[in-house]
């Protein structure tokens, strides 16, 4: 029964499986006795700002920091079920005004399996197992980057713009989760990217490092790439093939392939 000083709040798609209590179907009656933005009333039922793409009322679209009222019918969208699916982080939306130069990760220590693959697609992602969640927060905005994690309390810190929970355990298939569900403009940077330290490689001359190479590498291969920052040297040998074969498997069609793999 609607009792009069209650909002109803309706999380729909995936939105509803987040509820602290998810037996409610995803609806759940909010007794209004204090001003208090939608924000922090769902945070508070367990569903991080992170993962809302929308938010109706009364026929409006609302930001955040809508003020729930008597008898208000608040309904919360995930970004699963928007029309315009993938999320596209370089164009502005009501809840998320100032869009992102382009797509760019930060990756919890919870994820971290992620790192070396989005870095071999030829995405920019930072990582520090040692940063907080505050240090998290505060870079993720600072350089424009959507943050990827399994812990809601860093995607409820208000300072994330966009973020994922990350709903899988197996690093291919969040690979996958994050490939489906951000727009990728491009998949041609692949191998462009240190493994180690995300730094964009550059090509360098074999003369340059013909005493660093196995005798093999040398024989066999004419192409190689460095990272600037740890002076790893990078070709196309059996990593760079294993990889391959684990992005085709998956279905990624990466390529044309625009660096080397195979740290030394
Ligand atoms: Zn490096």
């Amino acid at each position: 029964m609607m009792i009069a000083n209650d909002a109803v709040l309706f999380f729909a798609g995936e939105l509803a499986e987040l509820l602290t209590y998810p037996d409610c179907a995803g609806i759940v009656r909010y007794p209004v006795g204090r001003r208090a933005s939608i924000k922090d009333v769902i945070e508070a039922m367990g569903v991080p700002h992170a993962e809302v793409y929308a938010i109706h009322s009364r026929g409006v679209v609302h930001d955040f920091g809508l003020l729930l009222e008597h008898g208000m019918s608040v309904a919360l969208l995930p970004a699963g079920l928007a029309p315009e699916y993938p999320v596209d982080v370089t164009l502005p939306t009501i809840l998320r005004p100032t869009p992102f130069d382009s797509l760019r990760f930060l990756v919890d220590e919870n994820v971290a399996g992620l790192v070396p693959l989005l870095r071999a697609l030829g995405f920019d992602t930072v990582h520090d197992r040692f940063w907080s969640d505050e240090e998290m927060a505060e870079r993720a905005v600072r350089e424009g980057r959507v943050v990827l994690s399994r812990s809601r309390a860093l995607l409820k810190r208000t300072a994330i713009v966009y973020g994922r929970l990350i709903r899988t355990q197996v690093v291919e298939e969040q690979l996958l989760e994050v490939l489906g569900h951000f727009r990728i403009s491009s998949m041609d940077r692949i191998f462009s990217r240190c493994l180690c330290c995300n730094e964009v490689l550059k090509p360098v001359d074999k003369k340059e490092i013909l005493e660093r190479l196995e005798p093999k590498t040398r024989k066999y291969f004419d192409d190689f790439m460095i990272c600037s920052i740890c002076d790893r040297i990078f070709w196309r040998g059996s990593h760079h093939q294993k990889l391959m074969e684990r992005f085709a498997r998956l279905g990624i069609m990466a390529g044309p392939e625009a660096g080397q793999s195979a740290p030394t």
